[in-house]
């Protein structure tokens, strides 16, 4: 049965790598299978997955607000037979539950990829959403510094939100961001 699965996890804990080994597994399995990377914005639109352990794939971009199914997930009815969505966490609730209709009314396996919340521990949208109506779930975790496990991300220039409903959005600078445990990211946010 098709289900619909969501692996998430703090910034550099494996999650494209984990997406590479899937999609190299499921194509070897002669899956049809489509590689998409949602983004917040148009204007950031990245072609590509690629992942620390140097794999890269080109990718179909995904914006907020474009409609995935009946859609762009299956142009003219052709749906493949797996669908992997990377940076998960910029779909939109809307976009999540088109999802839930790709898997259990065409029978089309979705796994999407992405971080559970931001630097200032707030959720994004597309995983709360998906953390909601997920048939399954896994978390990757990292080492924090300290040798605990790590499920937070930090960031080496932090700033405290100035709401609790801040947002706070993923730059492409990725070396800026590090994974720590509950404990010392308590003490990177000055709490
Ligand atoms: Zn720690």
């Amino acid at each position: 049965m098709a289900t619909l699965h969501f692996v998430y996890g703090a910034m550099g804990a494996g999650k494209s790598h984990s997406l590479f080994c899937f999609f190299d597994q499921a194509t070897r399995a002669s899956q049809k299978c489509a590689l998409f990377v949602a983004s917040p914005t148009a204007s950031t639109t990245s072609p590509s997955v690629s992942s620390r352990t140097g794999f890269s794939n080109p990718a179909h971009p995904l914006e907020t607000g474009e409609v995935l199914y009946p859609g762009a997930l299956c142009p003219t009815g052709d749906c493949p037979n797996i669908v992997i969505v990377d940076e998960a966490q910029f779909l939109t609730r809307a976009q999540v539950r088109q999802l839930v209709q790709l898997v259990h009314k065409e029978g089309v396996t979705v796994r999407c990829y992405g971080l559970r919340a931001d630097v200032f521990g707030n959720s994004f949208e597309g995983s709360a959403a998906l953390m909601a109506v997920a048939d399954t779930m896994q978390e990757l975790t990292h080492v924090c510094g300290c040798g605990a496990i790590a499920t937070r991300t930090s960031n080496t220039h932090f700033q405290r939100p100035t709401s609790d409903d801040t947002t706070a959005l993923v730059d492409t600078d990725s070396t800026s961001y590090r994974a720590e445990c509950s404990r010392c990211w308590i003490a990177s946010m000055g709490l």
